[in-house]
């Protein structure tokens, strides 16, 4: 199997974003979501054949651009072709740059299932759980509403909130 010729549904890549966490970055915003948070900012990402498909290696061809780290958006990333993604991430890792990953689905409803196993090898810091209206607040980095959480590995592998950006 050819790797870099493994797709993968992006709407949109963004360089050198502020948003999608610290610093300079490369944003990649998948197609594809199903948690249909109310008030959603981006309800079109939602359709699975949003954007075009792109292989692994036209994505890398953008990537190596600049010296910008990753952030994977969308939509929501994990419901993109998780092997796929998964060998996107290595890559990214390769070459040195953390990555970033956005999804609706809370660190208890992914961490200690096998489907996202080596995905989440990959991953150095997820923004978890859905977009909340209510819970909405314009003032804290890099979220949307206050239940989301900024997570990262510790030592022992554990997910724990990034308490630097849990502002
Ligand atoms: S998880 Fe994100 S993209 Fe999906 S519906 Fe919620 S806010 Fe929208």
């Amino acid at each position: 199997m050819n790797i870099y010729s493994q797709t993968l549904r992006v709407i949109k890549i963004f360089h050198g974003t502020t948003v999608d966490g610290p610093g300079l970055r490369t944003s990649i915003y998948f197609a594809g979501c199903e948690h249909r948070c109310p008030h959603c900012h981006n309800p079109e990402s939602w359709d699975m054949n949003a954007g075009e498909s792109m292989s692994i290696a036209n994505i890398i061809e953008e990537i190596v651009e600049n010296k910008f780290n990753v952030t994977f958006s969308g939509g929501d990333p994990l419901y993109q072709n998780i092997e796929n993604l998964t060998l996107l991430a290595k890559e990214i890792h390769r070459l040195n740059k953390t990555i970033w990953l956005y999804t609706g689905f809370t660190i208890e409803e992914i961490k200690d299932d096998e489907k996202y196993k080596d995905l989440l090898k990959e991953i150095d810091v997820i923004v978890d759980g859905p977009f909340m209206i209510d819970k909405k607040n314009i003032d804290i980095l890099f979220r949307g509403s206050t239940n989301q959480r900024i997570l990262k590995k510790n030592k022992e592998g554990l997910w724990e909130l990034y308490e630097e950006y849990n502002k």
